[in-house]
């Protein structure tokens, strides 16, 4: 008998692997603009015509390929972006399998024209099911341009499968969009028929979404934010009632990729259990960040699906963090951002007068006096002159109900000059010093009735210093320093035109400002809790909490700049703190209307109650 096997010829091969890689216009446009991001483009085109199956045209700014390069990038398993096997494991790149070009030009017209920087000439490659028609060199600007016409010219029976161009189109804008999503620095357009679909300029993630779903979107939007040692999760997820029932906007990105996840879906719908209405979905836009070497991207040719090493402990950390986004959202209308106006303003402060911040106490009070816990159903009491006896009880049922029980707690003291304890005499002090520890210098234990508390220090001033900001940026009554020396500091001209939006809540919060001129800024008084020297360390972090943020809306901006000068004045972790300072923090917190979490959500204290160390004991 004679050999049969041969080994295909190599166009048949393209067309077969064009066949799995290859599905549909949306498919080539995928393909070129994850080729335009791996290029590091910062600017990228996409024109189509006919729902792409006349034309689709990527034009990008990016590195662009020598004359070599440029005829090598057809041929199948031709690829620069990995050289060993070992390379898989820790991808940087969107592309690595080298035969997105080769597939694409085995069954279209392929018109290239690319140049790098440094050349004069560029090159132009003309390619015609597998066969190179024409290269030659050619003017073009710096980057690459990739003309793909005509698909599945040579497959009459994969262009008759193709759908109507509204389906096909919105395929297109699809990848388009999650691209667009998990890049939002890059410039990007998209042009159909000569109209503008989208024209995106650089921004912030909330930016892009807003740049893509409608100026209404801002609004909607809950921030998620997590750090673990596993993933780090950012994102948005839409409010409740603005749920949509067809499966809408869900977008979850790994590194920066767009992934589909069934079982993380469902970790997102867990967490808006009870939530939703009837049969609604729930909307998102979660950018998690892994280590690459846990995830393997390799298991589906168009590689949307991804497999995480840990996905149980994925699945847990996701929902209980979305869990508690939803939660913030709910009970801290700091979190909404729905510009009405009276959350301008919040705490209810907009009318009152500003007044100089007073301490009242009672110097009877002894925190170690025991009492009878409040009845049943009581209210919390409050810590006023006359019911301060129930200091301790002032912590109880924090676990369960934080943000209820505290509201009761109307301290009527100032944290500006909450010195309580080291103004009290000195038999209480003495007691109340040794009732609070710092552990790694890091936490502060303290003990209350029920057990002991456990508060994360930089998290816990971070609140204190937030509610301060918020309320002197309203009511106006913060206290300044002038400086012998006016500061001059020099920044850009945007970086200055936010400074300047936000010349007013600053002063609000005891800064004072000179000239402000040739890109340099001239401070001449500044908050009584900064040192000069910590002066630019809190503007630049403040700059750079701003970029995150979408401009023009007033009561963000306060809130952003509340936060940040709080995130960056607050202690830190591993700073030591001696009694006084420890007392003073927790008794700042728990007077706080929102004591327990950070202005970024994160937790601030834990409380273990008896029965939970007798537990352990057991
Ligand atoms: P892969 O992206 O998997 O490497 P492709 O077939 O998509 O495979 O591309 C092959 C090679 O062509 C890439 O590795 C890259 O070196 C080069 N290339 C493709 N598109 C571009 C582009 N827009 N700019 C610069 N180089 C490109
Ligand atoms: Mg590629």
């Amino acid at each position: 008998m004679t050999d049969i096997i041969k080994l295909l010829p190599d166009h048949v091969a393209n067309q077969i692997a064009a066949g799995e890689v290859v599905q549909r216009p949306a498919s080539v446009v995928k393909e070129l603009l994850e080729n335009a991001i791996d290029a590091s483009a910062t600017s990228i085109k996409l024109i189509v015509k006919d729902a792409g199956k006349t034309l689709i045209q990527i034009i990008d700014n990016g590195k662009g390929m020598s004359e070599t390069d440029a005829r090598m990038s057809f041929e199948r398993h031709a690829t620069s972006k990995i050289t060993s096997a070992d390379d898989l494991f820790n991808l940087n790149t969107k592309g690595f399998r080298g035969e997105a070009l080769a597939s694409i030009a085995a069954v279209a017209h392929v018109e290239l024209k690319t140049r790098i920087h440094d050349n004069d000439i560029g090159t132009r490659i003309e390619i015609e099911g597998s066969k190179v028609i024409t290269q030659e060199p050619c003017a073009t600007p710096s980057g690459t341009s990739l003309a793909v016409k005509n698909l599945f010219f040579n497959i009459p029976a994969r262009r008759n499968f193709l759908k109507s161009n509204n389906v096909e189109l919105r395929h297109i804008i699809d990848e388009f969009q999650r691209v667009a999503l998990a890049h939002p620095k890059i410039v990007l357009a998209m042009f159909h028929n000569d109209g503008e679909v989208f024209q995106l300029p650089a921004g912030n993630l909330k930016q892009r979404i807003v740049g893509i779903f409608g100026g209404k979107t801002n609004e909607k939007l809950v921030p998620v934010a997590e750090e673990t040692d596993i993933v780090t999760i950012q994102g948005f997820v839409v409010k409740p009632e603005f749920s949509k029932k067809t499966r809408g906007e869900q977008f979850f990105f790994v590194n920066d990729r767009f992934i589909k996840n069934p079982y993380l879906n469902h970790a997102v719908s867990a967490a808006f259990e009870g939530l939703l209405p009837d049969r609604a979905r729930a909307s998102y836009f979660l950018y998690l960040t892994v280590d690459p070497s846990t995830i393997d991207i390799n298991i589906h040719p168009t590689k949307t699906e991804i497999k995480f090493d840990d996905e149980h402990s994925l699945y847990a950390i996701l929902r209980s963090t979305i869990k508690h986004s939803l939660g913030q959202f709910n009970i801290a209308p700091i979190l909404d951002f729905d510009r009405d106006s009276n959350l301008d303003t919040p705490y209810a402060y907009k009318d009152k007068h500003a007044h100089t911040p007073k301490v009242e106490i009672d110097r009877t009070f002894n925190p170690f006096d025991t009492v009878p816990p409040p009845k049943k159903g009581a209210s919390m009491p409050s810590y006023t002159k006359q019911n301060v006896e129930g200091w301790e009880q002032l912590y109880e049922g924090l676990k369960t109900k934080p943000s209820e029980e505290t509201s009761n707690i109307t301290f009527e003291s100032d944290e500006v000059t909450g010195d309580l304890f080291q103004k009290e005499t000195g038999h209480a002090f003495a007691k109340a010093e040794s009732s609070t520890y710092q552990l790694n210098n890091k936490y502060i234990i303290s003990t209350i009735k029920s057990g002991m508390v456990i508060i994360d220090q930089h998290r816990a001033h971070q609140r204190v210093l937030y509610e301060e900001f918020l309320r002197n940026i309203t009511v106006k009554e913060s206290v300044s320093q002038q400086l012998l020396f006016p500061l001059v500091l020099s920044y850009n001209s945007s970086e200055l035109g936010l400074l300047v939006q936000l010349k007013e809540g600053l002063e609000n919060t005891g800064f004072v400002f000179g000239k402000v001129a040739n890109e340099t800024l001239e401070v001449t008084g500044i908050p009584t809790s900064l040192t000069e020297s910590e002066v630019p360390i809190v503007i630049e972090q403040l700059l750079s909490d701003l970029e995150n943020e979408v401009p023009d809306t007033g009561f963000s901006q306060t809130d952003t700049l509340a936060k940040s000068m709080a995130k960056s004045m607050a202690v830190k972790a591993g700073e030591r703190l001696d009694a006084s300072s420890r007392e003073h923090l927790v008794n700042s917190l728990f007077a706080c209307k929102e004591p327990s979490v950070s202005p970024s959500n994160r937790t601030t204290f834990i409380t273990m109650n008896a029965e939970e160390l007798d537990r352990k004991f057991k």
